[in-house]
């Protein structure tokens, strides 16, 4: 029989006990790790897939949604992000709990806001048109104030903008049947398990939307982005993994590269706060 113990964030429906110490509801399909949450260092070789996306999310902003200005880079990291929006021409302010990151921040001369999100102190009564999670939405613990520090800090006109990992991506399922079968290591690898920052939650483009839409966004826009490229693949897999784990997984990765590409486990939505 299964174990009913949390509540969904999205639903609000029964989660039961899923796969390892995963969490999923029944009714939409969110899962949830109910790990505990951390700051601190990420996943090594992800610089050549970031860059490539968040050019193309600079290439939507500014076609979609011209009047937008200002950005608020939610868990900045290392501040791609901030360097790539900067030379698309938007003034932009990262946020980042790391102290050596906020840092080297500092020192490449950007604006940073030392804290989380939405309880940092210099964060009080700024206002921004853009609010952007690269990676980091599925990093925080609760995600309803998360929405409500959004609606708080985005300008009437901005758009809010999720980047993360999907649990409809081609590489997720196949770790999940993999998983099924007694195969751990893939499963607890995309969520993370025993590493600095683990994923917390695991969403897709729909309990996503309905998320937002249940506190008043609209949709926007949403697109899939890359999940990873080859270049830096082998640093990214061998990082955090055994060998025995990761030099098959960069094998069936760099074999199946079209494959995963056709159904990315990355996605992008954008999101703007009804105005009544
Ligand atoms: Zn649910």
């Amino acid at each position: 029989m299964k174990q009913i113990e949390r509540q969904c964030c999205v639903c609000d429906a029964d989660m039961s006990l899923y796969l390892g110490d995963i969490y999923r509801c029944d009714v939409c399909g969110y899962m949830s790790s109910f790990y505990s949450p951390g700051p601190g260092a990420e996943v090594e070789g992800v610089d050549a897939v970031r860059e490539k996306n968040f050019r193309q999310i600079c290439h939507i902003l500014l076609e979609k949604f011209p009047k937008c200005k200002t950005i608020l880079d939610v868990g900045a990291s290392r501040g791609t992000f901030v360097r790539i929006a900067v030379d698309y021409g938007f003034l932009v302010t990262a946020l980042e709990p790391d102290l050596a990151l906020v840092d080297a921040m500092k020192q490449k001369g950007f604006e940073v806001i030392d804290g989380f999100f939405p309880g940092a102190i210099e964060l009080t009564d700024k206002k921004f048109d853009v609010i952007i999670f690269n990676d980091s939405f599925e990093h925080i613990p609760n995600l309803l104030l998360v929405i409500d520090g959004v609606k708080k800090h985005l300008t009437p006109d901005g758009v809010a903008v999720v980047n993360l990992p999907s649990s409809d991506g081609f590489l997720f399922r196949c770790s999940l049947i993999l998983a099924k079968v007694g195969m751990m290591a893939p499963w607890y690898r995309l969520w993370q398990k025993d590493m600095a920052s683990p994923h917390l939650h695991y969403l897709n483009p729909r309990n996503l939307k309905r998320l937002f839409e249940l506190h008043n966004f609209k949709q926007e826009y949403s697109r899939s982005l890359s999940y990873y490229v080859l270049s830096g693949l082998w640093k990214r897999i061998s990082c955090a993994s055994s060998l025995l784990v990761a030099i098959p997984s960069w094998i069936i990765l760099v074999t199946l590269y079209p494959l995963f590409c056709l159904k990315s486990d990355a996605v992008a939505s954008f999101f703007s706060c009804n105005k009544n």
